[in-house]
């Protein structure tokens, strides 16, 4: 089974030519990205006007420039899949709509794939992980704990109630007069630093329920960089490894919790694993707590190469080839991209109805 994948939700435009073998192994034949990065990074941030007409030019090529590296054409490919949500909506329209376009010129199927069930089942593709296992997607837009019980099958465990993971991370470099992407610009500044010089909060810590919350963190350093002046090059460092201290000592507790009760839910679970996907899954700090969470629950921990970690076709492409591997049926061309689509809700009811 080959098929072409097409991912346009946020601010890459990214398509993707996987194979599936009959043993359920893949090959990727093609994977290739295109990332908006320098359009946004005047603004502090991804611009949807800007992100959608961005998608518009570049997609075409990007679907050729794919074709040719995998040295096919559209003819070979048994059907298209396509991020239909959720991200903005703008982006999502121009993504479906190609896919739908070249489904009806080519009379192939077309799988609408939800974006988070690509993070979803990415390590199954790179680890051949079996269901049920527990999946953190930190990235800038989202920050989820899910229960992964098969294909189409997701229990969420845990969500932001404010700000995501990656997006804590933006807006602490932004106050702090870092580059954006905020991420590797704290983490850089982190490494020089002194953990524990500022004690920043670590909300939800503690509390049963499975949730995060990161803007009481964010109003904690704005706090600390407002209190020094002028601030040093030392102080931002102190404040982002205090930062990332305060994250690592957060999902210590919050994916703890998580792991304890997959074992719970799990109680005949021989080998369990925790799955990590997102940008922020690149920070060693953050891979180093879930690597060292991970041992002491006796969980294995698959944290996929970092491209396919963050947005790309190649998870989209796959998840569309699990849903044919199991004879799953394709989606109806009249199909509409969903800016919001939670992963646990019953997904063709919701597409059914569009918005
Ligand atoms: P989505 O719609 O899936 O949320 P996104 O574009 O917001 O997409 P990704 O591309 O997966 O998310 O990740 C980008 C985020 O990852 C940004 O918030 C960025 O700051 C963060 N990030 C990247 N590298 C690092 C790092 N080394 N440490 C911490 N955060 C990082
Ligand atoms: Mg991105
Ligand atoms: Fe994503």
């Amino acid at each position: 089974l080959r098929i072409l994948g097409i991912e346009t939700s946020c601010d890459e435009t990214a398509a993707a030519v996987v194979t599936r073998l009959e043993d359920g192994s893949a090959v990727i034949e093609a994977d290739v990205v295109l990332s908006q990065l320098d359009e946004h990074s005047a603004y502090g941030g991804v611009v949807p006007e800007i992100a959608a007409r961005a998608h518009v030019d570049a997609l075409d090529t990007l679907i050729e420039e794919a074709l040719a590296r995998a040295g096919i054409t559209l003819a070979d490919v048994d059907a298209i899949a396509a991020t239909a949500g959720p991200g903005l909506i703008g982006g999502l329209l121009v993504g479906l709509m190609t896919g739908k376009a070249i489904a009806r010129a080519t009379g192939k199927p077309l799988y609408a794939i939800n974006h988070l069930e690509g993070h979803a089942l990415t390590a199954r593709l790179t680890d051949g992980v079996a269901f049920p296992y527990l999946m953190l997607l930190v990235s800038g837009g989202h920050t989820q704990l899910v229960l992964v019980r098969g294909v189409g099958d997701y229990e969420r465990w845990g969500t932001t109630i404010d700000d995501a993971l990656g997006e804590a991370f933006d807006k602490t470099a932004k106050l702090l007069g870092l580059p954006y992407p905020g991420g590797p610009a704290v983490e850089r500044a982190a490494a020089s630093g002194d953990p524990k010089r500022f004690a920043f909060p670590r909300p939800l810590v503690g509390e049963a329920r499975l949730d995060f919350s990161f803007s009481g963190l964010k109003t904690a350093v704005r706090q600390a960089a407002e209190s020094i002046a002028p601030i040093t090059d030392q102080d931002v460092a102190d404040i982002c490894a205090s930062f990332q201290r305060a994250i690592a000592r957060t999902l210590m507790d919050r994916i703890g919790r998580g792991l304890a009760r997959f074992r719970e839910t799990y109680p005949d679970a021989t080998n369990p694993a925790l799955v990590v996907a997102g940008g922020v899954a690149a920070n060693k700090a953050v891979r180093m707590t879930l690597d060292d969470l991970c041992a002491g629950y006796g969980f294995q921990f698959l944290a996929p190469p970092h491209h396919l970690c963050t947005d790309n076709a190649v998870m989209i492409a796959w998840a569309g080839l699990e849903r044919m591997a199991l004879d799953m049926p394709p989606d109806e061309l009249t199909v509409q991209p969903r800016s919001r689509w939670p992963l646990d809700a019953d997904a063709k009811a919701l597409l059914a109805y569009g918005k």
